[in-house]
């Protein structure tokens, strides 16, 4: 396997999905009887799923945000925010998730590329902002003040993702890229392991199954539940234990 040197100025991304909230009660997407086993993607995640039928995708979203609300990080969370402090190298981490357990677990260095359930964004004004409660048709925008124009800040399929210039110049910086808890099959964070690989980065996914087995994309692939796994990950990377 391909080493890489563990100094002062190792440069870390990490990916993580679904499957690291998995832990604190929050369904995935994908596995069985997950979110997509229960709604349409195309009703609920798509802007034209929202045209057709607002009051569904506001249920929806508040349904989660509900959910968040409540969850806690879990000792996966909590590892990366502990890496991220006591890492001298630079370290990004890049969340395709909408709830918020990374800032609650304390990470900083953080990107939602998907958005996040705690956001409004405004068809009127075109502004973003935060938001706590339940969303509806009849939503006031905070900023604009007009009425009926809000939608979660949620980049829904078909949209551009936010951050990607930043994220892009990481994976092509980074010494090493960490995958956590992702199926690896929405575009373009699949494609972010390719990317590191090709800037040379050592790359390692942790999850429950190695999700692109025998495709060479992983140096290491460490299956089991992320919040056994990253925090013992997280131990000897410290501990400079691992290559
Ligand atoms: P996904 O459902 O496609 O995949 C989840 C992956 O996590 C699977 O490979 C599964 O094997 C693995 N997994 C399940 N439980 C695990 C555990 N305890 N430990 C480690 N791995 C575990 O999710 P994804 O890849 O993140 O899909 C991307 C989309 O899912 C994004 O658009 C994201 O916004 C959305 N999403 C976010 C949330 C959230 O914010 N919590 C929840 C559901 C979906």
């Amino acid at each position: 396997m391909r080493k890489v040197e563990i100094s002062p100025s190792t440069s870390i991304v990490v990916l993580t999905g679904a499957g690291i909230s998995q832990e604190s009660g929050l369904d995935t997407f994908r596995d069985a009887g997950g979110i997509w086993a229960r709604y349409d993607i195309d009703d609920v995640a798509t802007p034209e799923g929202f045209r057709r039928n607002p009051p569904l995708v506001h249920e929806f979203y508040n349904t989660q945000r509900r959910e968040a609300a409540t969850a806690l990080p879990n000792p996966a969370h909590v590892a990366l925010a502990g890496l991220e402090k006591a890492w001298l190298g630079r370290l990004l981490l890049v969340t395709q998730n909408i709830d918020g357990l990374h800032e609650k677990a304390g990470s900083k260095a953080l990107f939602h590329m998907h958005g996040t359930l705690d956001g409004f964004l405004c068809e009127a004004c075109g502004r973003r902002g935060a938001w706590t409660g339940d969303m509806s048709t009849s939503s006031t925008c905070p900023l604009c003040d007009r009425h009926g124009a809000l939608r979660p800040d949620i980049v829904w399929f078909g949209e551009m993702p936010y951050h990607m210039p930043e994220i892009y110049q990481a994976l092509g910086e980074a010494d090493l890229f960490l995958s956590v808890g992702t199926s690896g099959t929405v575009y373009p964070a699949a494609d972010f392991v390719r990317e590191a690989r090709q800037a040379g980065a050592v790359t390692v996914e942790l999850n429950l199954e190695a999700s692109r087995k025998g495709r060479g994309l992983f140096d290491l692939e460490i299956e089991g539940k992320a919040g056994e796994s990253v925090p013992a990950f997280v131990s000897d990377l410290l501990n400079g234990r691992l290559w």
